[in-house]
């Protein structure tokens, strides 16, 4: 009875997936979209110059807005839902990086731009990315809903950091 289906479902002995942030030491997952394109192994997309170190820029392959970027960590990491207190740091370097981004696209009026993450379920890529986009004022009607602030399926850089920062007291 048990092992009636067993045959079609191989994947079901296996453990599910863990996203959390770091697991598998190498931090490379071959089957991760983001893992080839940090490792410049999607020769479709191109790499913007970034200076931060052991992140990558690249355009967002359907635009929500004029300026649309994703900042990602080289390093597989898991979604936004599974950081910790201690990737504080992580996120704020990605908000840097992507200010830098768009500075060097000349877009330069920082008070008009949107970074954050979709949180889970809502995002097709488990990697960890932000979203940067600009002007937030020109952001078309799907992008607005997509790209929501105070919304169950997306959390700006700054309300994530602020849940890191109150997640110890709950813990
Ligand atoms: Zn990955
Ligand atoms: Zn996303």
């Amino acid at each position: 009875m048990a092992g009636e289906d067993g045959a079609a479902a191989p994947e079901a002995a296996q453990p599910r997936a863990d996203p959390s942030p770091g697991s598998g030491g190498g931090g490379y997952d071959g089957k991760c979209v983001f893992c080839r394109i940090g490792r410049r192994e999607e020769p479709g997309t191109a790499l913007l110059p970034c200076e931060s170190e052991g992140l990558v820029c690249f355009r967002d392959i359907r635009p929500g807005a004029p300026h649309h970027y994703l900042v990602v960590p080289v390093e597989h990491m898991g979604n936004c839902k599974t950081l910790k207190k201690e990737h504080i740091p992580l996120v704020e370097k990605m908000m840097e990086a992507g200010k830098n981004i768009l500075q060097q696209n000349n877009f330069t009026d920082l008070n008009d731009i949107r970074m954050g993450f979709h949180w889970p379920p809502f995002c097709s890529i488990s990697h960890l990315h932000l979203h940067v986009l600009a002007p937030a004022s020109q952001l078309g009607f799907l992008s607005r809903m997509i790209y929501r602030i105070n919304s169950y399926w997306f959390i700006t850089a700054e309300q994530l950091i602020e849940r890191l920062q109150t997640e110890n007291a709950a813990s």
